[in-house]
């Protein structure tokens, strides 16, 4: 464990690897009958091409260093029930790609100035650029700045002579859902929807999709909770149910700003067992009853419902239960387009305006907290107490994950309130 190996890499620049941890194997090295290979823990539910060229580095450096080959590395993960191990080869393919990586990684790292943006943007999110690539996107008007263009239809965009927002905007849209219909169906369908958005995005201004309510169910309600679950995806463990409590205001509109709001974290601990969880649950839930229940995104619906399954609830109860939970984000992709250049909580709750109180704090960092809340909590020493800030921090984390939500779903009930004449007060 805690090697740390060194070797020429190209260019005659010098490599260094920490692989966290070797197995020992049979075979022949330098020390006798046997050899070691790398083992790589794995983050995430798929071993992926970071996660090969990584080995691939270990296994290279560890072959001189051992003066054996390394021909397979091990990918080990917990997926919440049981241990994986998987065997990977690092043959001359996966050799041939880590050195043209780390030929490209030398001239990037010479670099003072990011290299060319990347097609696919998703990743941009682990990397140290990020903020001026994001500025250099926007102002270039990069495709990728085009919400619903990935990687792969931006290429099919340049392959056409589209290379911009403004490109894209000024397209036709049915010449577009013609030449992109050689590649697929589904690239012919999107073609209008694509024009559409980069025209929203280019204008600055929202454009309503459909006249109906985007939110009906706030027309009546008395209150409302807001709900965000945090979730430990490896573990498959939703460790955190946070809901804020709304109420309407007695002229009968919604409160703008909820200030810090009425928050309750319920926090899901193996050792208590689900049942418990979701007594809880149904406990609070119960003691609001028929208040919509507003989430961002399908997870938390999903996840409430498949609970309430496993915990016996019966079809009559879940035909209560599943009216009540709203998913913002599918209502405000159904009823409008936005200039943003991803309909995600963080962009859209930004563009109108609500800044998280915690920066720099992600869902990632969250879980990383969670992880050692975990570990140390019972630790009397200044570990135990960091860790006990650290799930203060996560508590604050997912308030304003739901006070983020509001901030949309507020929007989404002033922009139904201008629509219908005579109901309720006047927005501001
Ligand atoms: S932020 Fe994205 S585009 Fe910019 S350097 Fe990093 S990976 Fe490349």
């Amino acid at each position: 464990m805690g090697l740390r190996i060194r070797g020429p890499g190209p260019g005659g620049a010098e490599l260094q690897a920490h692989p966290a941890l070797l197995e020992r194997v049979g075979g022949a090295s330098r020390w006798g009958d046997f050899a070691y290979r790398p083992v790589l823990a794995r983050q995430g539910r798929r071993v992926t091409r970071e996660h090969r060229l990584q080995l691939a580095l270990w296994g290279r450096l560890l072959a001189d260093h051992q003066q054996a080959d390394v021909p397979q590395g091990l990918v080990v993960a917990g997926d919440g029930r049981g241990f994986q191990r998987e065997s990977l080869a690092l043959g001359a393919g996966l050799q041939h790609q880590l050195e043209e990586s780390l030929v490209r990684l030398q001239g990037d790292l010479q670099r003072t100035w990011p290299p060319a943006l990347v097609s696919d943007r998703k990743k941009c999110t682990l990397c140290s650029w990020r903020g001026l690539c994001d500025q250099a996107a926007a102002a270039e008007g990069h495709l990728s700045e085009v919400s619903g263009i990935g990687g792969k239809r931006r290429e099919l965009l340049l392959e056409l002579g589209i290379a911009s927002l403004d490109g894209l905007a000024a397209t036709d849209p049915e010449q577009l859902a013609t030449q992109l219909e050689v590649h697929g169906e589904q690239h012919r369908e999107i073609a209008a929807q694509l024009v559409a958005q980069a025209r929203v995005q280019q204008q600055g201004k929202p454009e309503r999709l459909d006249p109906g309510l985007a939110l009906s169910e706030l027309d009546s309600a008395p209150g409302l909770l807001l709900y965000d679950i945090e979730s430990d995806p490896d573990a498959r463990d939703d460790f955190l149910h946070g809901f804020v409590v709304v109420k309407r205001l007695a002229d009968g509109s919604w409160p703008a700003d909820l200030g810090e709001g009425r928050y309750q974290p319920l926090l899901a601990l193996f050792e208590h067992g689900e049942p418990l969880l979701w007594q809880r649950l149904r406990r609070w839930l119960d003691h609001y009853p028929l208040w919509p229940v507003l989430h961002y995104g399908e997870t938390e619906s999903i996840a409430l419902v498949r609970l309430a399954r496993r915990q016996g609830a019966t079809d009559a109860d879940i035909d209560l239960l599943r009216p009540r939970l709203v998913d913002v984000h599918a209502r405000l992709k159904r009823s409008w387009r936005l200039p943003v250049s991803s309909y995600g909580l963080k962009a859209v709750a930004s563009w109108l305006g609500f800044a998280w109180s915690q920066k720099g704090v992600d869902g990632a960092r969250c879980l990383l907290w969670w992880r050692q809340w975990r570990y140390w909590r019972h630790e009397p020493g200044p570990r135990g107490r960091a860790s006990r800030y650290q799930l203060d921090r996560i508590f604050r984390y997912n308030r304003d994950d739901n006070l983020a939500t509001w901030t949309v779903a507020h929007w989404l009930w002033l922009q139904d309130s201008k629509r219908v004449a005579g109901r309720g007060p006047s927005p501001a």
